[in-house]
């Protein structure tokens, strides 16, 4: 029996033709929804444990971004059911940058500790990300999709910001948009390496997009429904408004690094694997404050910092 609480793989109708398929992960959220509307899938889940591939009738998949608990079922998926995958172009990009590169952990460490992140911290990163990178079965030589492609009548939308190559599918006002809204929580917006220059920049317009969008319902990937997508988005909007003022607010005449100032952001009691989500989420505000004049940018390769201008 299933202790009280665990989340079981379920199918819950949400509405005529589709309906969402819930898949449990062992962190964060513990839980991942996939959706499946006539004939598509989307998104896979993190491809660890049991999926119910086998008793679906899909012809194609489609994935809203590469983090792991959308894009890490996608070959099983597809081998059971014999669908197409489809991905955005960007999107697949990273996908293969991050899961099919032998060195991509190692680059992500020496990211972090150029900026200010301690090396221990940084060097966790290197073995864990070897360990977990294959268990990561995205599909290879996926179809690739832009804005203004459709997949079975549904737009595509790239709606860059918790992933630079993040996209959202529209059919009918229904909006199936990833990590792009969540409900209970602010979907984290990061600065990587090798990413576009300026993550919550581009989070802010897509949330601009989605506002005047207003579509009827979005289904996320984690959590409930959104009956009020455009006031979520405009909540979010707000929401990093105000960490934009508090990160602005931590700078000072001495220059700081990202994870200095992470440390006033996010408190000093984190593990380790938050405290690297908490310097990549006050990078991609300190990179928003130093394109509005509000932030100073110094450094080179080995030590990035900022100040208050
Ligand atoms: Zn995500």
């Amino acid at each position: 029996m299933a202790s009280a609480g665990s989340i079981e793989q379920t199918f819950v109708q949400l509405e005529d033709g589709i309906r969402r398929l819930t898949l449990s992960l062992p962190t964060g959220p513990k839980h991942v929804h996939c959706y499946v509307a006539d004939g598509t899938l989307f998104d896979t889940g993190l491809g660890l444990g049991e999926a119910p591939w086998g008793e679906l009738d899909v012809a194609r998949i489609a994935i809203t971004h590469f983090h792991p608990d959308h894009v890490g079922g996608a070959e099983a998926a597809s081998r059971s059911t014999g669908a197409t995958v489809h991905q955005g172009g960007l999107d697949y990009a990273q996908c293969e940058r991050v899961w099919g590169s032998k060195d991509w952990p190692e680059r992500m460490a020496d990211w972090f500790v150029r900026h200010g992140t301690p090396a221990v911290v940084a060097e966790d990163l290197i073995a864990q990300g070897h360990a977990f990178a294959p268990f990561i079965r995205y599909a290879v030589d996926p179809v690739l999709v832009y804005e203004g492609s459709e997949v079975d009548g549904w737009s595509v939308l790239e709606l860059p910001g918790h992933a630079d190559g993040h996209v959202g599918f529209l059919r009918d006002g229904v909006l199936i948009g990833g990590d792009h809204l969540l409900r209970a929580i602010s979907p984290a917006v990061g600065l990587y390496p090798d990413s576009r220059p300026d993550p919550l920049g581009d989070y802010l317009a897509s949330l601009e997009r989605t506002i005047e969008l207003a579509p009827r319902i979005g289904y996320p990937g984690h959590g409930e429904p959104l009956g009020d997508a455009a006031a979520r988005a405009q909540g979010l909007s707000e929401h990093h408004r105000v960490r934009l003022d508090d990160t602005a607010a931590a700078l000072a005449r001495r220059p700081r690094s990202a994870y200095e100032v992470s440390l006033e952001l996010f408190g000093r009691e984190l593990p380790q694997t938050q405290r690297r989500f908490a310097v990549a989420e006050t990078l991609s505000h300190l990179e928003r404050l130093v394109r509005d004049g509000r932030a100073s940018r110094a450094g080179d390769d080995n030590r990035v910092t900022y100040t208050s201008p």
